[in-house]
């Protein structure tokens, strides 16, 4: 008596269609053997492809029990249905279902990848089971460049990679003309005389009676099963299937194939692909390079505000700018500037008083910008001389006739002139001496086409407008004091002086803080509406690849047919949404560090500063995005039934 290999026992199936039960296999109990050769044969509808699904592990019954080698698989999970399919049996359809972007060869592989062979004995096989079949000349043919014959035979060597101790084949001559389809009997009988089980469905009496043993179905039941000759011989199968490999390169291999695919399935709809990329594109572009616009801004900002000095304090009369009575204060004296000196907390001071004047050398009049100023103002505000000297505190204290000007003026006066220094120059009606040319100052706030002078702030009172209170009073504070500390003191210092509190002070820490907090914010705001257009870009990722699975349903089968686990179809297709996000979130630093390029040749001193954290987050972010938005698509890959989606044309 033969051992049992698959056995079922009251098997019924039923479907759900229209609100009624369609009851299609009926109470059916079947025994097979190893090394059998079966025809199923019945008409159109009988049940005879519900039958093989079932016996192939590809759909359960509805009720009753079925065994594979004595393992009741009702009670099993779809991987380890899976694993089954994988490794006894082999489908061969009759529509052959390759994957058509694959050639021969690496077809036939896919069973052994996910088996977890290696790469090198895979390969191997997968050529010397084609060759067999005679199709060693055709390794690298893809489906569409073989005929239907030659599809069924690389078909069939893909249902013998792993072993295929039980062929499956449903009507596998029934798309092809009678020599090819004579010609794939001709190749079942000899698998089956090298010991593998065949289990056949043909609606061809002729073709049936190849078969030692007939089952006809009819209407979901068995109504014959003849066998035709002797008990078939004991099994000597020679061609075992190759052993499985470690179990981490396995998963790598698996991976490999995925990755393989998803760049396969990127690459035969390009077009699709890039349009899908462009909102990621565009998402992470722009935010990186608001990210770096923010920084650069804001370093520009804080440039010219440290070329000011960065630790002063400046006291103005009025309550605060744009006071429209801080004309009429006149209580901000050189006293109080005298008093600010002598503070612990205050490194130097200087007096400003302003005024506009028309400049006049020879035959050139111009109008510039007087600045009266104490001894220390250089020094408070960090200007340096190109030439000369400036004015000291001997000057200040009589009144000098001195006057230190910057570049703009020495160019509207002096055009080229080797030697300025000692030439004079009359400041309204005053003449006054150039002893110092200062430097320009770099980066600093309007370093426009303004002419800019500095005089003793007494020659200014005293000689030029007769006035004998300040416009301004800066004061350096002294190196580590917090300049809060300084200001607290100053406005103390001076309430009590003037008996009221009728100037402001305007320290420029602050407004540093104020830019930053400011820039930050934009930065925010932009980033945040840079976000939804990722957001955005992740839906129209997620509906392409809805779109690329209801399009791959029929390879999605086809892989669970051949034994994928949900795991490797979720893979396929998650890598595929990530390989979108990361490769569009890879153009898009592109993109924005290019933008960076442009700015820089567009002659500006301003630069973007790429910072290598909003890079690296716009990488992970794009990841993220590809991940959350393509779980849902590559889940419902994963769930399909497996015979759903091979029905599916
Ligand atoms: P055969 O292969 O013998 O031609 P099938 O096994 O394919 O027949 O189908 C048998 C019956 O089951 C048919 O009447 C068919 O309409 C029905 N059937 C098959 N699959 C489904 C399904 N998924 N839902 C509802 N009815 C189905
Ligand atoms: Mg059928």
């Amino acid at each position: 008596m033969a051992m049992t290999l698959l056995k079922l026992r009251g098997v019924c199936r039923e479907y759900l269609s229209g609100g009624s039960m369609l009851s299609v296999l009926k109470d059916i109990d079947l025994t097979i053997t190893p090394g059998e050769m079966i025809a199923i044969i019945g008409p159109s509808g009988s049940g005879k492809s519900t039958l093989m699904n079932i016996i192939g592990c590809l759909d359960r019954p509805s009720r009753g029990s079925y065994q594979v080698a004595g393992q009741e698989t009702g009670n099993l999970e779809p991987d380890e249905l899976a694993y089954l399919r994988r490794e006894h049996f082999g489908f061969i359809f009759q529509r052959y279902h390759l994957i058509g972007s694959l050639t021969s060869l690496d077809n036939v592989e896919i069973p052994a990848i996910y088996a977890g062979v290696g790469k090198g004995s895979r390969r191997t096989r997968a050529a010397l089971l084609l060759e067999r079949l005679g199709m060693g000349d055709r390794l690298g043919h893809t489906p569409g460049q073989l005929s239907g014959g030659q599809q069924q035979r690389v078909s069939i060597a893909r249902a013998l990679m792993n072993g295929g101790d039980v062929i499956l084949a449903d009507e596998p001559s029934g798309a092809l003309d009678r020599a090819s389809g004579e010609e794939v009997m001709k190749i079942l009988k000899e698998l089956h005389q090298q010991g593998h089980t065949i289990i056949l469905v043909t609606h061809d009496s002729q073709i049936a009676g190849n078969a030692e043993r007939i089952i006809e179905l009819s209407d979901g039941r068995i109504v014959a099963d003849r066998r035709s000759g002797k008990e078939a011989e004991p099994p000597q199968r020679t061609s075992k299937s190759p052993a499985a490999g470690g179990l981490l390169r396995a998963h790598r291999d698996r991976f490999f194939e995925a990755l393989r695919m998803a760049l396969l399935a990127m690459a035969s709809h390009r077009l699709r692909t890039l349009l899908t990329m462009l909102g990621i594109i565009i998402g992470i572009a722009s935010v990186v390079s608001v990210v770096a616009l923010g920084e650069g801004s804001q370093q520009q900002i804080l440039k010219n505000i440290s070329s000011m000095g960065t630790n002063t304090i400046s006291i103005y009369p009025g309550k605060d700018y744009g006071d429209m009575r801080s004309g009429k204060v006149r209580t901000l004296t050189p006293g109080d500037a005298e008093a600010l000196s002598r503070q612990p907390y205050v490194d130097a001071v200087t007096p400003v008083v302003t005024s506009s004047m028309t400049l006049r050398f020879r035959n050139i009049s111009v109008s510039g910008q007087i600045n009266g100023v104490g001894q220390h103002f250089f020094r408070v505000r960090g200007v340096e001389a190109a030439e000369g000297r400036f004015f000291d505190g001997a000057g200040v204290h009589s009144r000098a006739q001195e006057v230190v000007i910057d570049q703009n003026t020495r160019n509207s006066l002096f055009g080229s002139a080797e030697n300025v220094l000692g030439e004079v120059i009359l400041l309204g009606s005053v003449p006054c001496r150039v002893i110092g040319v200062s430097k320009k100052q770099e980066g600093s706030f309007g370093d426009s086409d303004n002419l800019s002078l500095w005089v003793p702030y007494t020659t200014v009172m005293g000689r030029m407008i007769g006035q004998y209170y300040l416009r301004t009073i800066t004061v350096r504070v002294a190196d580590g004091i917090p300049s809060a500390v300084a200001e607290t003191a100053i406005i103390k210092l001076l309430t009590d002086r003037h008996g009221i509190k009728d100037f402001f002070t305007s320290n420029l820490d602050a407004v540093r803080q104020t830019i930053e907090k400011t820039t930050a914010t934009m930065t925010m705001l932009i980033s945040s509406i840079a976000l939804i257009s990722l957001i955005v870009g992740g839906i129209g990722v997620m509906n392409i690849m809805l779109v690329s699975v209801t399009e791959r349903t029929q390879e999605i089968g086809v892989r669970m047919a051949v034994g994928a686990r949900h795991s490797d179809i979720m893979q396929q297709f998650l890598i595929e949404a990530v390989l979108v996000c990361l490769i569009g979130g890879l153009l898009g630093v592109g993109l924005a560090l290019g933008a960076g390029v442009a700015v820089s040749f567009s002659g500006s001193d301003f630069s973007m500063i790429y910072s290598t954290t909003a890079i690296v987050s716009a990488f992970l972010c794009s990841t993220v995005i590809g991940v959350l938005f393509g779980f849902l698509p590559a889940r419902n890959a994963a769930r399909l039934d497996p015979v759903v989606a091979l029905a599916r044309e």
